[in-house]
């Protein structure tokens, strides 16, 4: 994989890239080649707390940019790609009302 800031090439099991020491999360080795949802691809991360960890996506349908916090806490990442899909529901209904018309 590489390093979605500097892009440099990194081995996926570092928790850091050796380059800028950008943070290597488990989300990143999950969703590094694969978009979020089926549709988000992440683009930058723009923080890695305790908590929970916020990324810079695209929305690859919309070629819109969006940001999607994932809440953090779960061992599994399957139950944190859940929370990622809450999160980009509540994204959602802050969404301009202009993209949520019927589109046929
Ligand atoms: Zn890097």
């Amino acid at each position: 994989m590489f390093c979605i800031h500097c892009r440099s090439e990194i081995d996926p099991k570092f928790k850091a890239c050796p380059y800028c020491a950008e943070p290597i999360t488990d989300l990143l080795r999950r969703y590094h080649d694969t978009p979020i949802d089926g549709k988000y691809t992440i683009l930058s991360c723009l923080g890695v707390g305790g908590m929970g960890e916020g990324y810079k996506v695209l929305h690859v349908h919309l070629t819109a940019i969006r940001v999607i916090q994932v809440m953090l806490g779960h061992k599994k990442l399957e139950t944190t790609a859940l929370y990622a899909q809450v999160a980009t529901d509540l994204l959602r209904e802050v969404i301009s009302p202009l993209e949520r018309l019927p589109t046929a």
